[in-house]
């Protein structure tokens, strides 16, 4: 891969304001993109972000505010860059309970956010990808889009639909320059997983180091974290012309997890 192979193509993160979203804004800026960030605030940190980000990597970082449970605001989201080539649907939120506790609202909110923003904003971003017989769609699900865990029913489901979704946008867009892949992680060390552990260190009585041990990184053969870096790395790898036949797939980055 040229460093810099994608100057020129203009890529939109969604839900990119921290964690992997943001590893994946730095790889796709570091390699010459312009990127859009996102997320549903609009705080004087995010424009911050996206200054410092622009001035690290030499290209155009713009931060647009537009909240993901809205159809609308996904929408907004692709039709007001200046362009999108790629597209990363990353943004996601978490909620822990069993079935018959779940409130019905969460469970909304998790298939709007995690779900359905990737069919509003893919249907928005192909018709100019179809016309620069150019683009790549990245979803990122989860290793809980191929396995499951109990008491994260929304998330489960949404991630499972997510591959359903990136299997049949590849179909749609095959021979067109088009790809779709989602990225399967496991456990990467984000606010969405740092905000877990306080719970499960309650629920097994354990402190911070045990349950990251015992509990989350149980599922991980590897026995780490997977990076924000790493995720990043992938997502610029489905961009490059070596990844121009990888299509309607899953990648997972979780250290084994669904090899067990
Ligand atoms: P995170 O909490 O750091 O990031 C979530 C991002 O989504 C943030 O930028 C947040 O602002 C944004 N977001 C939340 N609600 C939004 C909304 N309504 N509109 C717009 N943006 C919104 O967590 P993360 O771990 O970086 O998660 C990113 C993605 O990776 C999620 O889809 C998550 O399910 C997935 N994932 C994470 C892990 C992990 O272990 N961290 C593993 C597998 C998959």
């Amino acid at each position: 891969m040229n460093g810099q192979f994608l100057r020129g193509k203009h890529a939109i993160v969604t839900g990119s304001n921290s964690g992997i979203g943001l590893g994946i804004a730095e790889a796709l800026a570091g390699a010459g993109a312009e990127v859009t960030i996102n997320s549903f605030t609009d705080s004087a940190e995010d424009h911050a972000l996206a200054a410092s980000l622009s001035e690290k990597h030499g290209v155009g970082v713009r931060y647009f505010q537009a909240d993901m449970s809205s159809p609308d605001q996904c929408r907004a989201l692709i039709e007001q860059a200046p362009g999108c080539d790629i597209l990363v649907n990353n943004a996601g939120i978490q909620h822990v309970a069993r079935i018959e506790e779940f409130p019905p609202d969460r469970w909304d909110a998790i298939i709007a956010i995690n779900l359905s923003s990737a069919f509003h904003t893919t249907a928005a971003a192909l018709p100019a990808m179809y016309a620069a017989g150019w683009g790549r769609v990245i979803n990122i699900a989860s290793a809980h889009g191929l396995t499951a865990s109990p008491y994260k029913a929304a998330y489960v489901a949404a991630k499972h639909g997510v591959i359903g979704l990136s299997k049949t946008t590849a179909l749609e867009a095959a021979g067109k320059g088009i790809t779709c892949n989602a990225i399967c992680p496991g456990y990467v060390l984000t606010p969405i997983v740092e905000s877990q552990i306080p719970d499960q260190m309650k629920t097994h009585n354990m402190d911070r180091e045990t349950v990251i041990k015992q509990i989350m990184l149980a599922r991980q053969p590897s026995g780490a974290f997977a990076t924000t870096a790493q995720v990043g790395g992938t997502a610029l790898f489905l961009c490059s012309d070596a990844a121009e036949q990888i299509t309607g797939t899953t990648i997972s980055v979780d250290g084994g997890w669904t090899a067990l």
